[in-house]
């Protein structure tokens, strides 16, 4: 992605330490920084990275070091955090931003030969100069799904959810597999039942730290449940009436589950 050539006009700047974004308190919500050079912050960006554009303005992502002190008025904060208090486009481009970020760090060296790579300045990639090695930024593909049994759909507990939570079933796809079969698989392993019509249902980018979300939903058919311990703590079927604590709106786990929801006419509040 090739940036804008002028850089004399105002951008949004998407500035990290470590994983946290540099965002300006107003009132309830947070807005971003718009200047025209990032160093007009105080601040001093350690690298930069151009995003795209948003709202007729160039989005850049820098990094800052590690203890910087965020000037007067602003502070760092954790992305999840920022859900709901963030401009949902801005959140998104964040979590874009973060991703590109965490890449730039943790890909500073060819894998095969050891040698410094190289930007390029066409793509988003990086070049070894030695070997011509291509490396792009990292993306995890995960499948998530929602199982309907008639009036009823499948909710399960991991282990690391916070206390009560349940959500629909995920995991990340294995090399070799499509997406079809990492759902049907996913369910077996977890749950041990069979699963039918299984469609696509949306997908969602998941920035942390670099899940693609690519949403199902399919029909129970067979087999009772039975929990792989080391994963999943608990789960089973649930009606509308008796839901236990899901996730937040933030997810295409929530939209998957307020799909199943509207279908049954009682939409579940909070
Ligand atoms: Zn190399």
């Amino acid at each position: 992605m090739v940036p804008p050539e002028t850089g004399s006009e105002p951008a949004w700047w998407f500035a990290f330490q470590e994983n946290k974004l540099l965002v300006c308190e107003e009132g309830s919500g947070v807005g971003l920084p718009i200047l025209v050079d990032f160093s007009d912050s105080g601040l001093t960006p350690l690298s930069n990275h151009y995003l795209g554009s948003f709202d007729d303005r160039p989005c850049y992502a820098v990094e800052v070091a590690e203890g910087t002190i965020p000037p007067a008025g602003m502070n760092f904060e954790g992305l999840r955090q920022l859900y709901g208090r963030l401009d949902e486009d801005l959140f998104w481009i964040a979590g874009r931003a973060v991703q590109i970020m965490d890449w730039d760090r943790t890909h500073r060296f060819c894998g095969r030969c050891g040698t410094p790579l190289r930007t390029k300045s066409t793509e988003r990639a990086k070049e070894c100069p030695q070997c011509g090695l291509l490396h792009f930024p990292r993306l995890a593909p995960a499948i998530i799904v929602l199982v309907e049994r008639g009036s009823k759909l499948l909710l399960a507990r991991s282990r690391h959810f916070m206390p009560g939570m349940y959500s629909v079933l995920a995991g990340f796809v294995e090399p070799g597999e499509s997406l079809e079969e990492a759902v049907v698989r996913e369910v077996g392993e977890e749950v041990g039942i069979g699963i039918k019509d299984i469609k696509y249902f949306g997908s969602q980018p998941w920035p942390f730290p670099h899940s693609l979300m690519i949403g199902f939903t399919a029909t129970y058919a067979g087999g009772e449940i039975t929990i792989d311990d080391a994963e999943i703590e608990d789960a089973g079927w649930f009606s509308v009436d008796d839901l236990p604590r899901i996730p937040g709106r933030i997810s295409i786990a929530r939209k998957l589950i307020d799909w199943f929801l509207a279908k049954q006419e009682k939409p579940h509040e909070g």
